[in-house]
């Protein structure tokens, strides 16, 4: 077999069969005396980067390239899955270059929302999963939030020298940095790639002014994400695509919520107290007692309790039961990629049932 050539771009080995996979060009171009490779091709054309995605080893082998840079290391987590958005281990890798963590689609926060709550949990989460961050900032970067404030952080943080954003697949790295390169070029402008000198790291740089280069590192697929276990025609209904509007359940002891056929949430033990869920707007909440539970899931999911629908039920993994026993009133119990119920009283035992692999845990609520 003929060895494939690189992109001129970015340097990757061309490949012709996955089209979201890196260095992909269609078939047509390999007739060409130099090759681009889509990703090139649209961030030279469309000043736009598109996302790609790799597989755990290869994206490993870029970690540790990064640890032989010089430079800031932006690191993009998703606000909604903060535990499936993570990069286990990235503190290893990075040696001693400083982190800035940006936590994204902060549009999607109820209003009730406090923004300093949300910093102080995001700084305690890394604190303890070992990444010491320089800062942390909370963007939307669909909707420009925030992105004044950060690019002048990378300004200072980066002390001259190149920036590398890492982050998971659908955390918005993709649309993070096209709004920098909206920001930082006027009208009309073109910007050119360049080129990661002598290394294999797979990565489309964009210039910054004093020569150093932004780099764009393609997203890991996290396997814990809830997102992943759903297809993708109803993604659309557990993704949040708009401010989360909270609901309200005054719940009794001996209750059960049921969040589409996604997750549940038992009420064992407590005085009355109020829940209030935080999940995307259209997606249907179900009452029941709790000693029907496990038949009325056995029975009606994907039909009564959807999503997922019937027709795409047996991707989702068993769900698998957390206990909590909740001292502090307050409390969020949080299912990565999917949202969170606050427990409004103090000393109540709660146990919530998420797809297997998917995160749960509790944190003091954030409003
Ligand atoms: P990447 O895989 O990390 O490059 O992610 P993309 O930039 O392609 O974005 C993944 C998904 O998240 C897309 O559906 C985006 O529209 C959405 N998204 C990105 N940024 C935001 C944001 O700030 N707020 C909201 N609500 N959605 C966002």
């Amino acid at each position: 077999m003929n060895e494939m050539p690189q992109c001129i771009g970015c340097g990757t080995v061309i490949q012709t069969e996955d089209k979201n996979g890196l260095g992909y060009a269609p078939a047509s171009s390999l007739e060409k005396e130099m090759i681009i490779c889509q990703r090139c091709f649209r961030l030279k054309n469309y000043n736009e980067i598109q996302p790609v995605s790799l597989t755990d080893d290869d994206f490993l082998r870029i970690l540790n390239g990064l640890g032989q840079q010089q430079g800031l290391i932006v690191k993009i987590v998703d606000i909604f899955d903060f535990n499936g958005s993570w990069l286990p281990g990235l503190h290893r890798f990075v040696g001693n270059n400083p982190v800035l963590l940006v936590a994204n689609k902060a549009d999607l926060l109820p209003k009730s929302v406090k923004e300093k709550k949300v910093i102080n949990w995001l700084k305690r989460e890394a604190k303890a999963l070992g990444l010491k961050p320089v800062d942390v900032k909370l963007v939307s970067a669909h909707k420009g939030l925030g992105m004044q404030e950060v690019v002048e952080a990378i300004e200072e943080y980066r002390n001259g020298k190149d920036v590398y954003v890492v982050g998971c697949t659908n955390v918005g790295k993709s649309t993070f940095i096209n709004r920098i390169i909206k920001q930082a070029t006027g009208e009309g402008e073109i910007i050119t790639t360049s080129h990661f000198p002598g290394t294999t790291l797979d990565m489309i740089g964009i210039p910054l002014d004093d020569g150093s280069s932004l780099y764009d590192t393609p997203g890991i697929i996290n396997h814990h994400q809830m997102a992943h276990h759903i297809d993708s025609s109803e993604l659309k209904y557990i993704m949040p695509k708009k401010e989360i509007k909270p609901k309200v359940y005054q719940q009794n002891a001996g209750q059960t919520l049921f969040i589409g056929a996604l997750a549940r949430f038992d009420f064992i033990q407590g005085e009355r107290s109020a829940f209030t869920v935080h999940v995307a707007n259209d997606l249907p909440i179900h009452r029941t007692k709790l000693e029907r539970a496990d038949q009325l899931y056995e029975e009606h999911k994907g039909e009564l309790l959807a999503p997922p629908t019937s027709k795409h039920i047996d991707q989702l993994p068993p769900l698998v039961r957390h206990e909590f026993s909740i001292k502090e009133p307050k409390t969020d119990v949080v299912i990565s990629g999917l949202g969170w119920v606050t427990v409004q009283h103090a000393n109540v035992v709660v146990a919530a049932h998420a797809p297997k692999g998917v995160e749960v845990f509790i944190r003091p609520s954030l409003i």
